[in-house]
């Protein structure tokens, strides 16, 4: 049960709650495999997705997540809406408001403007990703992978690799399977290693040898160049050559590693594209599966006391 009106990030959620966001997931991808009919179950909520910057898998999933649920979906129009005329993020909070919507999807670039718009909203919110800061499902579909593939989600060694000082995903994964009870690394070159991340409570890697030691699950994270202003990196190539994750250096990690990746990937950059594609390690297309899961059981969990839902089973 998830005793919250939004989600917001996994740094304050229990290990309760995301074992029962996880729980539900894994039912719904059953029956997604299935075919069953689950319509009837978010019918009469109204779902709103307002995307402030470029998405393919969270919104498209969060659409089908809503669709499978029954929900009634509107896409945000954010070319044709105010917001490109100057409209403030408060002021189009207490707009949206106003039309009694049950649930925001938000996805923002700026660090925080998620929570802004949920303190003015009467519905529940979905961090869809800010800036660098949360993305949540990102983080509970990445559990809920890991403990489909390796059969369970605590006590495994896990490496987060690339980009950490731009990565939300990386934040987000840190906090919840911190709290799931892994050991976490993570490896990068020092301009992409926040200063001070110890104190999240995680080991700190600079080279590939050392970082993938003993490490059960090897997650890479695009360079997000969209959120870097110049000065990280000597080139691309040269990026690759020393922490790109190809075939050499995934023989030091433990010979059944898995191999994670958020996406969208840049093959030949920070992963080899023949090791992205080996499926008997990697698990980047299950992420993607799994990802509709999770966005229906954390729809379905957000909205379980809303007088609608009562009514529709009422019907
Ligand atoms: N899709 C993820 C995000 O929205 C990771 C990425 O963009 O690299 O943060």
């Amino acid at each position: 049960m998830l005793n919250r009106k939004d989600l917001l990030g996994t740094a304050d959620l229990s290990k309760e709650e995301i074992l029962s966001i996880i729980d539900l997931a894994e039912q719904y991808s059953n029956e997604n495999i299935k075919n069953v009919n689950n319509t009837r179950i978010l019918k009469n909520i109204t779902q709103i997705n307002l995307f402030f910057e470029n998405s393919t898998r969270t919104q498209v999933s969060f659409e089908i997540a809503g669709t499978k649920l029954g929900t009634n979906i509107v896409n945000f129009p954010l070319k044709t809406s105010s917001q490109s005329k100057g409209e403030t993020l408060l002021d189009l909070a207490s707009t949206l408001n106003s039309m009694f919507p049950d649930i925001l999807v938000i996805r923002h670039p700026k660090s925080g403007a998620v929570q802004l718009i949920s303190e003015k909203v009467k519905c529940s919110v979905i961090n869809a990703g800010d800036g660098n800061h949360e993305h949540p499902t990102q983080a509970l579909l990445d559990a809920q992978t890991i403990r489909k593939r390796l059969g369970r989600i605590s006590g495994l060694k896990i490496a987060i690799c690339g980009d950490i000082a731009h990565s939300r995903v990386a934040r987000s994964n840190i906090f919840c399977l911190k709290t799931l009870g892994n050991k976490i690394r993570v490896v990068g070159p020092k301009t992409l290693i926040p200063r001070g991340i110890e104190s999240l409570g995680v080991e700190v890697a600079h080279n590939m040898f050392d970082g993938l030691q003993d490490i059960d699950v090897v997650m890479v994270l695009r360079l997000q160049k969209e959120r870097m202003d110049g000065g990280f990196l000597s080139s691309e190539r040269e990026y690759f050559h020393h922490y790109g994750l190809d075939e050499k250096k995934m023989q030091y990690a433990n010979p059944n590693a898995i191999i994670m990746h958020p996406g969208p990937m840049n093959r030949g950059i920070e992963i080899d594209g023949d090791l992205a594609d080996d499926i008997n390690r990697s698990v980047i297309t299950k992420q993607v599966e799994v990802g509709l899961a999770i966005r229906m059981a954390v729809l379905d969990l957000l909205t379980r006391g809303h007088p609608l839902r009562k009514k529709c089973q009422e019907q």
